[in-house]
C-alpha cells in the first residue's frame, strides 16, 4: 500500500512531478488504515516522530496525515513534515489545512506548494478561531466548504473533510450539522470523523448522510485512551462524549499504564465493531506515538508488512 506514484496534468498541478496516490482512489480499492501526526515543535519531538513513523511504516499504512495549527501557526512545520514523508518514505501523505485567518492568496500559495511536490491529498478544515481573531477582518473563508471548493478548483486534489458524529459544538442542531456536512461531501471525496467511543454515533452519522443522498466514504477517527486527563480535555473541546461506561471501566485507576491497557482494549472493541459494520477504514489519532496503534493492529489481526 505504498505511494503508487502517478502523473497528472490537471490545472495547477505540474504534470512533470510524480504524484502520490490519491486517497479517493485508495478508498475505491478497499479499506484504508491511516495515522495522524502533529508537526513537532522541538528537535527532540522531531526525533520521536521520526522513530514513530519508522515503527508504523511496518503496518503499511494506506496514508498518514499531518495536522495544521489553527490560524496557520504550524504552516511551515506542517509542510516540512508532509514533504519529508513524501520524499523520504514510501507512505502516502495528506496535509491538513484550516482556512480561518487565511486569505485566498495565502491558501492558493499553500496549495500550489503541495501541488508542486506532488502531494495531492488535502484535509480541508474550518479550524477553530485563532486567539485574537475577534480583532481581525472577517475570514475570506467563513466555512470549510469554501476551502473545499477552492482546493477542488485545482483539479488534482483528493479532498477530505471533518465530520462530527456527535454534532459539531457550534452547530445549532443535528439537522443543520448534517446538512452542512452533506454539502461539503457533495464536493469532497471522503470524510474523517472526530473521535467517539460508541459505534452507534458513527453508524447514525452514516445513515443520516445517506438519507440526505450522500454515500461518500466516512472514515472513523480512533483515539485510544492512553492518558485519562488528556482525552477528557480533548473530548470537552471537540464536543465528543466521554461516556459514563468508559469512566466506570477506567474506574479510580491512577496508574497510567492500566488506563492505557483499558484504553487499548476499548479501542480494539470499537474498531472491530466499526469494521464489522462496514466502515471503509480506520484513522488513528496517534499523538505521535506508535505503541497503542501497533497493539490495536495486532489484536485486530490487521496485515503487517
Ligand atoms: P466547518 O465545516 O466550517 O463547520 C464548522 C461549523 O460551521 C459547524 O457547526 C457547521 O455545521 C457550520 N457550518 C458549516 N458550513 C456552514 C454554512 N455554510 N453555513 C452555516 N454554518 C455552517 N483543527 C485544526 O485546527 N487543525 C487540524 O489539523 C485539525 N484536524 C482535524 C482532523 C479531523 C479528522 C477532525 C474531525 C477535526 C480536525 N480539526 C482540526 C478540528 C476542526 O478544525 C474543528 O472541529 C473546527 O471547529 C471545525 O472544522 P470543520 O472543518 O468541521 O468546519
Amino acid at each position: 500500500m505504498g505511494m503508487g506514484i502517478h502523473r497528472s496534468s490537471a490545472a495547477g498541478c505540474p504534470a512533470s512531478v510524480p504524484r502520490v496516490a490519491r486517497i479517493a482512489e485508495l478508498l475505491d480499492r478497499g479499506r484504508t488504515f491511516s495515522f495522524e501526526f502533529f508537526p513537532p515543535k522541538t528537535d527532540y519531538a522531531q526525533l520521536t516522530l521520526g522513530r514513530t513513523i519508522a515503527e508504523l511504516e511496518h503496518l503499511a499504512p494506506s496514508f498518514v496525515s499531518v495536522t495544521y495549527g489553527a490560524g496557520g501557526s504550524t504552516r511551515a512545520r506542517t509542510h516540512a513534515v508532509v514533504e519529508w514523508v513524501r520524499k523520504e518514505t514510501p507512505i502516502t501523505p495528506m496535509a491538513h489545512l484550516t482556512c480561518s485567518a487565511h486569505s485566498r492568496s495565502e491558501i492558493t500559495e499553500i496549495l500550489e506548494k503541495y501541488a508542486a511536490v506532488g502531494v495531492d491529498n488535502i484535509l480541508a478544515l474550518g479550524g477553530d478561531p485563532a486567539v485574537g481573531a475577534e480583532s481581525l477582518p472577517p475570514s475570506e473563508y467563513p466555512h470549510a466548504i469554501d476551502l473545499v471548493e477552492h482546493a477542488a478548483s485545482f483539479g488534482c486534489f483528493s479532498i477530505g473533510v471533518a465530520a462530527h458524529p456527535e454534532v459539531h459544538p457550534r452547530s445549532p442542531n443535528r439537522a443543520t450539522d448534517r446538512r452542512h456536512l452533506a454539502d461539503k461531501l457533495r464536493v469532497a471525496d471522503f470524510a474523517i470523523t472526530q473521535f467517539f467511543f460508541d459505534a452507534d454515533h458513527y453508524f447514525s452519522l452514516v445513515d443520516e448522510l445517506e438519507a440526505l443522498g450522500v454515500s461518500k466514504p466516512i472514515i472513523p477517527g480512533i483515539m485510544p485512551v492512553t492518558n485519562r486527563a488528556q482525552v477528557r480535555r480533548m473530548a470537552e473541546l471537540s464536543g465528543a462524549e466521554f461516556p459514563a461506561w468508559l469512566a466506570e471501566r477506567i474506574g479510580e485507576s491512577v496508574d497510567e499504564a492500566e488506563v492505557s491497557r483499558i484504553g487499548i482494549e476499548v479501542a480494539t472493541e470499537l474498531c472491530a465493531e466499526l469494521l464489522e459494520g462496514g466502515a471503509p477504514g480506520l484513522h488513528f489519532f496517534t499523538m505521535n506515538r506508535s505503541g497503542a496503534t501497533r497493539e490495536i493492529y495486532s489484536r485486530l489481526g490487521l496485515p503487517v508488512a
